[in-house]
């Protein structure tokens, strides 16, 4: 199969066209056969329950070439699961997760000249999403729904190494306590829009969201969960029920604990705490980690001893551990590299 002619390390963060994406409709209590199409626009009705209340959630994973040219995406049932949960807490039926991995290997496969080789540092990004797309005027859940699979290419997201970023401590909330922060929904975004807008304003490349309640305890970024390695070699990672379960994060945490023998605790974390940290990072698919140099609490600076120049030591072992894992050069947990096969 021939690649498609991309420069593929000068590749962003955003929309690239590729050739077919995933469709199923839920109508009449049930989901049909699913297909993939070259059609990338979506007819919707003007009184869509998406656009009138927000009824929409999606997931996000990536496809890549492994070390010795095989198609793999990374631990794609757990995304299944999670899209599960998102749903079930906005009132919209289950896509099947058996039917969410074929859809993943179908519209994969289909777009493999648009998976980046290996060493490119590339990868396809895939957005799983579904939404009400039928009719509501009055509030209430829709009765028809699209699941769809869209695939973009997206570039190296460290570019010339991994540079430790400054961010703030926010004034705005991410998810109120019994919300919806554990879910992957876009409202959770939407409301994310100000706070980062502003942030990026004001120089920081990041904001830190506190528990609401008691805006002592940190909660995560707005799209990335926050781990923390203490001045013994600890590593921290808070737990919150308002936080959203990154499978990044939950991956790290295994790998630090069983490739890595170290201890893990995953628990609250006050922010009282984090001026003794000795390393910060963010987890989630797009960075794996993003290393935090400086959290700035209205006008306070916290350095962490890691430095504003590069990874901190621990923060690197995981990475490389993790990556390694996921490119095929460290042997993985079973199930967690899912291959794709392309005839
Ligand atoms: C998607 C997401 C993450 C990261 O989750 P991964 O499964 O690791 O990609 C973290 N926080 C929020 C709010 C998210 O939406």
């Amino acid at each position: 199969m021939e690649k498609k002619n991309i420069d593929w390390s000068s590749l962003g963060f955003g929309y690239v066209q590729t050739d077919y994406r995933y469709v199923s409709n839920f109508k009449n209590g049930a989901w049909d056969e699913g297909v993939l199409t070259q059609d990338a626009n979506i007819v919707l009705n003007e009184c869509a329950g998406v656009l009138q209340y927000a009824q929409t959630v999606f997931e996000g994973l990536k496809a890549y070439t492994t070390e010795d040219g095989r198609i793999v995406c990374f631990r794609p049932d757990l995304n299944a699961s999670r899209l599960e949960d998102s749903a079930k807490r906005l009132e919209m039926p289950v896509f099947p997760q058996d039917k969410f991995i074929e859809a993943v290997e179908k519209v994969v496969a289909a777009n493999a000249a648009w998976v980046p080789p290996y060493g490119s540092g590339a990868t396809l990004y895939l957005r799983p999403y579904m939404f009400g797309s039928n009719p509501v005027i009055g509030v209430k859940p829709a009765d028809e729904y699209q699941f769809r699979i869209l695939c973009t290419p997206v570039g190296p997201y460290f570019k010339g190494g991994a540079k430790p970023i400054t961010i703030r401590v926010s004034d705005f909330d991410r998810a109120a306590p019994h919300g919806t922060g554990h879910i992957k929904a876009g409202l959770n975004y939407a409301m994310s829009l100000h706070a980062i807008v502003s942030a990026h304003h004001e120089g920081f490349d990041e904001n830190m969201y506190l528990d609401p309640a008691t805006r002592t305890k940190v909660e995560e970024t707005g799209g990335a969960n926050f781990l923390f390695v203490t001045k013994d070699g600890k590593v921290v990672t808070p737990k919150s029920s308002s936080i959203l379960p990154s499978i990044t994060r939950r991956s790290l945490v295994y790998v630090a604990k069983e490739y890595l023998g170290l201890e893990v605790e995953e628990r609250e974390v006050l922010l009282s705490e984090v001026p003794d940290m000795a390393e910060c990072g963010l987890c989630g698919t797009a960075a794996v980690i993003s290393p935090v140099g400086k959290i700035v609490d209205h006008g306070k600076e916290i350095c962490l001893p890691s430095g504003m120049t590069e990874m901190g030591p621990v923060t690197k072992k995981l990475y490389e551990t993790l990556t390694g894992i996921q490119m095929g050069r460290i042997e993985a947990p079973a199930g967690w590299v899912h291959e794709i096969k392309v005839d």
